[in-house]
């Protein structure tokens, strides 16, 4: 039976887009702080059994349904008001990045939201210049940025950097799926290092800014040093946990290029961030000098990042889980990592 919700306390907080990758993680933080926690949904939503699941989880979490959908503006301002918000936290995806601007002018109509994170929770995007077509969505993002500041709502800009897991070029949730069990592919000559996040400290760190003064209008960057690891380094990390070395296949630059050039959204949008992260070091190569920046482990030393190895223990759990499983229907005894992952171990992984 789902546990009663907490007695809720803090900002009243909408999070929309919960019923997607990021924003899940988001809507479960704010929960268990113990937020009072509205979450958007549009009517359509209950099509697609997963994210019907979803919301039905964060339902028994105690999250309150709201319906609707940020594109319309009149609905959105009667919500706000509706419901007193004080903090808006989006995490639509690459799609709808534009609708935001509907969302603002609401937020901007009401004029009470104490603060707005847009949907980011990757690069800053306005330092990143990936090519095209990651381009468009920077500037998607940018134009968002621009109108929040110039209607003078207060912001924080979560820069996350990449999500833990197994960075496949061609997959825009690569948590959803364990890394490889065959054979690594293995961006340039692997040595460029980027920030790996789980999930979970996503939406912790996130809401833990919306409770923070400090945070008003700036950008806060994800950078644990447990979290710095180049390709090379995860690979080496994912065969010491599973017990055995996999082949390297080198995927050059112009191979990433040329993924990018096909245009197939949104696989071609991850082959642009994918050059950007392991080619060109989008995540490493400034530092953090503009007034407007902070970063998370200093600005909360009090609290703990989950290591990239821990991260990836969690998949290691889950082939061990889904095995002996198998193992347990067939009547075997033993677990064996198998040599290529089935169907039935595509799993969520929690710690992503
Ligand atoms: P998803 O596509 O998984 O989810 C999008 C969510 O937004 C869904 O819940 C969807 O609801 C909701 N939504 C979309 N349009 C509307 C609307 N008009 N009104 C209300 N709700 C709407 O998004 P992602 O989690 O992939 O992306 C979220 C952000 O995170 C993006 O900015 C993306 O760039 C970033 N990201 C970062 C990653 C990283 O590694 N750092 C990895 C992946 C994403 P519905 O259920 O109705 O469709």
């Amino acid at each position: 039976a789902p546990q009663a919700p907490p007695a809720a306390t803090g900002p009243r907080t909408l999070v929309v887009g919960a019923s997607g990758f990021i924003g899940r993680f988001v809507a479960e933080a704010s929960l268990s702080s113990g937020h009072p926690t509205y979450v958007l949904v549009r009517s359509s939503a209950t099509t697609s059994s997963s994210k019907a699941s979803t919301i039905k989880s964060l339902e028994d979490q105690g999250a309150i349904l709201v319906t609707g959908s940020i594109g319309d503006k009149e609905v959105m301002i009667e919500i706000l008001r509706k419901y007193e918000i004080e903090v808006v936290i989006s995490a639509v995806g690459g799609a709808t990045i534009l609708d935001q601007l509907t969302l603002a002018e609401a937020i901007k109509a009401v004029g009470s939201i104490k603060r707005f994170l847009p949907s980011e929770f990757g690069h800053d995007i306005d330092r990143a210049e990936p090519v095209e077509p990651g381009l468009t969505m920077y500037m998607e993002k940018r134009k968002v940025r621009r109108f929040i500041e110039e209607a003078a709502i207060p912001y924080t800009y979560i820069c996350c950097n990449s999500i833990a897991a197994w960075p496949y070029h061609d997959n825009t949730h690569p948590a959803d799926v364990l890394p490889p069990l065959d054979r690594f592919h293995i961006y340039g000559d692997g040595s460029v290092k980027a920030y790996f996040v789980a999930g979970t400290d996503i939406g912790k760190f996130t809401i833990k800014t919306i409770n923070d003064d400090r945070t008003v209008n700036k950008s806060l960057h994800f950078r644990p040093p447990s979290n710095l690891v180049s390709i090379n380094e995860l690979a080496s990390l994912w065969e010491k946990k599973i017990g055995r070395t996999l082949p390297r296949v080198t995927v050059e630059e112009d191979d990433l290029l040329a993924a990018a050039a096909e245009m197939r959204i949104p696989d071609s949008i991850v082959a642009s961030f994918t050059h950007d992260i392991f080619i060109k070091g989008c995540q490493v190569n400034f530092s953090l000098d503009k007034p407007t920046d902070l970063e998370a482990t200093s600005l909360y030393p009090e609290m703990q990042f989950r290591t990239i190895d821990e991260c990836f223990d969690e998949f290691v759990e889950k082939i061990m889980g889904g095995q002996a499983a198998a193992e347990k229907a067939a009547g075997k005894e033993g677990i064996v990592v198998p040599a290529s992952a089935p169907d039935a171990l595509v799993i969520t992984a929690t710690c992503a």
